[in-house]
């Protein structure tokens, strides 16, 4: 599914190089988690992948089912399948969250060669998806994530993700600014996603939120590379002794 080789990355101006040939492959159906201390490249990585502006790629190779993700502008990367839900969820004043989410619903489908959805057809499954995150009616007419809370703006993002169904999802640090109630809703909605299919790749700081997603696979990221990867495990094993004693281990 995805295939990352070798991937090195700046700032666009050059003054900083922040991944540093970074390796990673996810498998169709797989939960993969990067874990890493702050400032280790991880939102860089999905801001890359997703094909944000501001970074440059000087070298290796991103592709999703074969194909080359870095060849492609956002929009193809998302109708080829590819989600990411922000870790600094974007605010759009002025468009009704239920606009947002029928536009890029409908750009999907219309990329894949399939027929509009109803507006019937379309309000039932937005609301019935709303209903699971807690989101109520009043929050899909405001616009896009403006004056939300920061929970609010993350279950936003998983209500985003239902509804365009993606290949391979990549969450970052969904789970920050979440209590825990939230962060059962948005757990189980990503759960309800999983299929044998569909990949997720889920970013984040704190182990707690793999006790609710349970990865296949946990990546440790440091400086720009993944420098451990094991089993559900080794997050524990971060989370009891924290990065110092993996960091030294590492550098031996
Ligand atoms: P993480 O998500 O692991 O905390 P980031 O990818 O956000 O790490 O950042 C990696 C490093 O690159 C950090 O040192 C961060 O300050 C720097 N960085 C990322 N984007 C920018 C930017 N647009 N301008 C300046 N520094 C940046
Ligand atoms: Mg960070
Ligand atoms: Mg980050």
């Amino acid at each position: 599914m995805l295939e990352i080789k070798n991937l090195y990355a700046e700032l666009e101006d050059g003054s900083k190089q922040i991944l540093k040939g970074v390796s990673l492959s996810v498998p169709a159906g797989e939960v993969h988690a990067i874990m890493g201390p702050n400032g280790s490249g991880k939102s860089t990585l999905s801001y890359v992948l997703s094909g944000r502006d501001g970074y440059e790629v000087t070298d290796g190779s991103a592709s999703l089912d074969g194909e080359d993700l870095l060849a492609m502008d956002p929009e193809e990367r998302a109708a080829a399948g590819l989600f990411l839900a922000f870790q600094y969820p974007v605010e759009i004043p002025g468009v009704g969250n239920l606009t947002f989410l029928r536009t890029a619903l409908n750009a999907q489908r219309k990329a894949r060669g399939e027929e509009e959805l109803s507006s019937g057809d379309f309000l039932k499954v937005v609301r019935e998806k709303a209903k699971s995150l807690n989101i109520d009616a009043e929050m899909l007419k405001r616009p896009v994530n403006v004056g939300f809370s920061g929970g609010e703006k993350k279950r936003n993002e998983i209500l985003q993700m239902a509804m365009l169904e993606p290949r391979m999802c990549i969450l970052d640090e969904t789970d920050s600014g979440l209590d825990v109630d939230a962060m059962r809703l948005v757990s189980e909605g990503v759960n309800a996603l999983r299929s044998p299919d569909r990949s997720f790749l889920v970013i984040t700081h704190y182990q707690r939120l793999l006790d609710h997603i349970k990865p296949d696979v946990v990546h440790i990221m440091y400086n720009g590379r993944i420098i451990k990867t094991g089993g559900p495990a080794l997050a524990l094993e971060v989370e009891k002794n924290g990065y110092a004693e993996l960091l030294a281990e590492v550098a031996e």
